[in-house]
């Protein structure tokens, strides 16, 4: 058991594609349990491995409430299969240190992963629930993609990144999502005549 060193915006693993994982080696095993621990100990929701400095298709999740027991979750070489909707909230990451951002998501995913056994296994989630926001992403991390990238107003990202003394959003990074924004706004709407 042991606590990792978590990677900070600017770093470059962040931004770096992740190799699949070809052996569930008892190395992976170890290093997905410490990531679990080091998920914990930072009261993240997530964790994937490109955080940690390792570039290798991998996350972990727990999603479970305070008054659940812990439920942790390890996902090796996931894959999105299913994604519909549109949804947006706040997020945070733990390596972006206090810095959080309204983001696009869908709201619905379908995951395909397997598990520390090499155990195939799918994982549903609906709503915009907080598990459909996670695998989304932490799902990013792996190809290097970030939760600012999905920002919806660029002028509030760049303000809470300075705030927290944190690299500026890299503009070529950021996505269009036109669809999914166009969704939300609808939604938006329909509330709003309520
Ligand atoms: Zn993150």
């Amino acid at each position: 058991m042991a606590i990792l060193k978590i990677v900070k915006y600017g770093e470059k693993s962040l931004r770096q594609k992740s190799k699949e994982i070809t052996k569930i080696s008892k190395k992976i095993q170890i290093l997905a349990e410490n990531m679990i621990d080091t998920m914990y100990k930072n009261n993240g929701v997530g964790l994937a491995a490109p955080q940690v400095g390792e570039n290798i298709r991998m996350f972990v999740i727990d999603v479970s409430e305070n008054d659940e027991p812990f439920n942790p979750m390890v996902f090796i070489n996931p894959k999105i299969i299913k994604k519909e909707g549109a949804s947006h909230s706040v997020e945070g990451c733990l390596s972006f240190p206090n810095a959080f951002v309204d983001v696009r998501r869908y709201s619905y995913v379908k995951v395909k992963a397997l598990n520390l056994s090499g155990k195939p296994f799918i994982v549903e989630a609906k709503d915009g629930s907080l598990l459909s926001k996670a695998l989304q992403h932490e799902n990013d991390h792996l190809d290097g993609v970030l939760f600012i990238d999905h920002s919806r107003n660029r002028f509030e990202t760049t303000k809470a990144l300075q705030d927290n003394n944190l690299p500026p959003v890299e503009e070529d990074k950021l996505l269009v999502e036109q669809e999914i924004e166009d969704k939300i706004s609808e939604l938006e709407k329909a509330s709003d005549n309520e």
